[in-house]
């Protein structure tokens, strides 16, 4: 792909200028980090399965009123996206116990949360992403209008309750995930970044088998197989 001027690269993307001022070219890269990158990997083909399986979230996201930055998909690796400015906040969503939330409360491993979890995290990788609540944001300066936060919650409990009946249709439970969003040229606030098994956590219903970055996290192996099978699950119902 003939790409413009590169505008940032991230851990798993590189984002590039194009012709047009409003719109970005998102490349999916098979690099893979995790632990604020000190654990460091690479695994063939997995942009491309990325991109495919962000791709469809997307497109189903948007069929369900959720407005993002997707605007189509190039070709295995390339995404055309409206450029937007990310709000620095990783929200995640928790509908089971584990990960940072175990470590954290000490709560059981595989305790399903009585409600979906919002929670908000400042993307800061040198403070190591700490968790934050409204207060926090405003302090930042993050936002001024603290009803943008409840806006940012609510698209996230919208986005989940979607996402999780889709995927336990496909037997697939899931667990958590996060979510990052940026204000567009008229400062519409619309979903950004990537949804994909490298920012969500997916456990087969039946064996409870992890379908997603735990298994580069944890050195389970076979992680483009369960990628691959994210995949045929999202594309065969
Ligand atoms: N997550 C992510 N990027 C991050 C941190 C978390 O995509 O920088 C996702 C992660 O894949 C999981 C959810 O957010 O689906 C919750 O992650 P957690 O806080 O448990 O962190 P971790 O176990 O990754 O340290």
């Amino acid at each position: 792909m003939d790409t413009g001027q590169m505008l940032y690269e991230g851990k798993g993307k590189k984002l590039f200028l194009t012709e047009n001022a409003n719109e970005v070219l998102v490349e999916f890269k098979d690099d893979l980090t995790a632990f604020n990158a000190e654990k460091k990997g690479s695994e063939q083909g997995k942009g491309a399965l990325n991109c495919e399986i962000s791709t469809a979230i997307f497109e189903l996201l948007a069929k369900e009123g959720v407005s993002t930055h997707f605007i189509k998909k190039l070709d295995s690796t390339h995404m055309l996206c409206k450029k937007v400015e990310i709000i620095p906040i990783e929200v995640v969503v928790r509908n089971v116990a584990t990960g940072s939330l175990i470590k954290r409360l000490g709560i059981d491993e595989g305790k399903v949360l009585p409600f979906g979890l919002v929670e908000f995290y400042y993307k800061d990788d040198a403070l190591g992403d700490p968790i934050i609540n409204d207060e926090h944001c405003k302090i930042l300066g993050i936002t001024q209008d603290v009803s943008e936060l409840d806006f940012l919650r609510s698209q996230a409990r919208k986005i989940n309750a979607i996402l999780s009946a889709f995927f336990i249709e496909r037997n697939l439970r899931l667990i958590d995930f996060k979510l990052e969003f940026g204000r567009d040229s008229s400062g519409h606030i619309l979903l950004a970044d990537e949804i994909s098994p490298d920012s969500c956590r997916f456990w087969d219903k039946d064996s409870n088998e992890k379908l997603d970055k735990d298994r580069f996290r944890q050195n389970l192996g076979s992680v483009k197989v369960a990628y691959e099978e994210v995949l045929r699950r999202i594309l065969n119902k």
